[in-house]
């Protein structure tokens, strides 16, 4: 089945509102004047809170076609939960997606397999797309054990999800040992884990929801390298951090084919 390739850049915590008002005309000027086509390679931003209101002015207002979303969500829908934001307000907000698990998330705020599961099933009951993020760190991966491990970060976050809803999920290979490093996995290395990705997801479900079902890399994707990353056959897009902050090689990244 053909996949969109989806770009998707994570701004983590840089960029106040106004510089990303400015990162944001600039990625879409320099992808409108390369006539990037936003229906062969979607693009999306994937902004701190505090800039979302900002970003869903600009792509309303300017009738933007970058699609856009928040870096995490609570597993709550409200309350009285100090300093946690619902996919409820992700929603009003417009975005389309949300990552989930990062592992900058996991690591520095200890969310565990359940509590990604449960922010899977928090974001599709607001409407929301995640961008389930899975990887190995390095011993992990020193030790042959990148697939196994990998595909237990998988079962755990979507188990007990509907095929109705797992059939949009995108799942981001990111190997904790690439993110922000500048190491970047080789091309076989990244084919191997989301080929496994994928069968286990035809394993789960069905081989045509499998072969539907976007995966992407990341760690430490520079317009240099993603061309050969993209050229395998299970990477479907790329999920950039450090690049992603700089429009004109943002671009660059969603306009690998040129
Ligand atoms: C990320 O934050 O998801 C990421 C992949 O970062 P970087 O591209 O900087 O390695």
């Amino acid at each position: 089945m053909a996949r969109t390739p989806l770009m998707a850049g994570n701004w983590k915590m840089n960029l106040d509102h106004l510089q990303a008002a400015h990162l944001l005309q600039k990625l879409d000027w320099t992808l409108r004047d390369g006539r990037h086509d936003f229906g062969a390679v979607e693009v999306a931003v994937l902004p701190p809170f505090t800039d979302l209101r900002t970003v869903q002015t600009l792509v309303d207002g300017d009738k933007l076609k970058v699609l856009y979303g928040a870096q995490d969500l609570s597993i709550h829908d409200s309350g009285a939960y100090t300093g946690e934001v619902s996919g409820a307000f992700l929603a009003k907000l417009g975005c389309t997606f949300v990552v989930v698990g990062h592992s900058e998330r996991r690591q520095y705020h200890a969310e565990t397999d359940e509590v990604v599961r449960q922010k899977v099933q928090a974001a599709y009951k607001h409407g929301l797309t995640p961008i389930l993020c899975v990887g190995e760190a390095l011993e992990v991966r020193q030790a042959g054990e990148q697939v196994p491990h990998v595909l237990a970060q998988l079962d755990a976050a979507l188990e007990g999800l509907a095929a109705e809803q797992a059939t949009s999920v995108v799942i981001a290979y990111e190997p904790v040992w690439a993110i922000g490093t500048g190491e970047v996995a080789t091309p076989d290395d990244a084919q191997e884990v989301c080929a496994a990705i994928r069968a286990r997801l035809a394993e789960l479900y069905d081989a045509e929801l499998a072969g539907g079902v976007r995966v992407l890399y990341g760690g430490s994707v520079k317009a240099g390298n993603v061309a050969a990353i993209m050229a395998q056959d299970d990477v479907d897009g790329a999920l950039v951090g450090g690049a992603s902050i700089d429009p004109a090689e943002f671009a660059s990244i969603c306009r690998y084919r040129s």
